[in-house]
């Protein structure tokens, strides 16, 4: 038998894997952090089953990045006590790089306001997410309090830490152009000064039209060194798109898959793949 005072009373549900992982850092053992989105699935749109509703009804506290991403949520999470959820988008104190205007006809129709919302592929938001969620869970918790501040203090330490690793091993990709698969990088992009030249899709799901596709051609030949695709999504076009300019081709997991165990793994695959592909040399230094 476990012992009762390992039990973990508070239930924190996020809504995607990064999030849990950042969550994680800050509630040790003293509460359950669970995924809704299986790590495959798509958080740009995922059909919710009665069962996710259930789990988010059950939770204790609720943790999303908002409708800007997970726009599925917005309805179900209405339901819920406001003090039962937090939006990582509506923290005060996030970064936001600066972006370009989408210049196709359609995409300001995005609910993107303009905001990448994949916060959390730059650390200083993760330490942002973290501190919120250390002052939210010491109201659920007070009895523990310390302990989740604790926490999030030394993640913030670790995560500044990795923040300055990444900055001087990415150093050497600067002057490198490439394409991602879909607008969802920019917070990594613009944190490390890389030297993104476009995208094949504003989202995923989203096929590129012909002009889109034309315009792309056209940015990247001659300029990129690499096209950056994703796991999971059919990117027969980019592969196309790759072969054509003569692109070495990386994936990407902005999500992180079933391997990925903690927020600084994350980035450092992420680092590190952007790296490979774009220099031959590795994070830890050795080409
Ligand atoms: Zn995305």
């Amino acid at each position: 038998m476990l012992p009762l005072t390992a039990a973990a009373d508070v239930r924190v549900l996020t809504s995607i894997k990064p999030l849990a992982l950042i969550a994680r850092e800050v509630v040790g053992d003293k509460a359950s952090v669970e995924t809704l989105l299986p790590v495959k699935a798509s958080p740009h749109d995922y059909p919710l089953r009665v069962s996710d509703i259930r789990r988010l009804q059950q939770a204790d506290l609720v943790l999303w990045v908002g409708p800007n991403l997970e726009a599925f949520l917005q309805r179900p999470l209405n339901n819920i006590a406001s003090e039962k959820r937090v939006a990582v988008y509506d923290i005060p104190g996030m970064y936001w790089p600066e972006e370009e205007p989408h210049s196709s006809p359609g995409e300001a129709s995005h609910q993107h306001h303009g905001h990448d919302p994949h916060v959390w592929l730059d650390p200083r938001n993760a330490i942002v997410i973290a501190q919120a969620l250390a002052k939210k869970l010491s109201e659920i918790d007070p009895a523990s309090s310390a302990f989740y501040t604790n926490n999030a203090r030394n993640f913030s330490v670790a995560a500044m830490e990795l923040d300055r690793q990444l900055m001087t091993a990415l150093a050497p990709a600067r002057d490198k152009g490439f394409a991602v698969y879909h607008e969802g990088y920019l917070h990594f992009v613009k944190r490390y000064e890389l030297q993104q030249l476009a995208y094949v899709t504003f989202t995923p799901e989203r096929r590129p039209g012909a002009k889109h596709l034309y315009e792309l051609r056209n940015k990247l030949n001659g300029r990129a060194a690499c096209l950056f695709t994703e796991p999971y999504y059919d990117v027969s076009i980019a592969m196309d798109l790759a072969q054509e300019l003569n692109l070495k081709v990386a994936i990407l997991d902005p999500i992180g898959e079933e391997q990925v165990t903690s927020y600084k793994e994350l980035l450092e695959k992420m680092a590190q793949t952007f790296l490979a592909c774009l220099t031959n040399r590795s994070v830890t230094g050795e080409v």
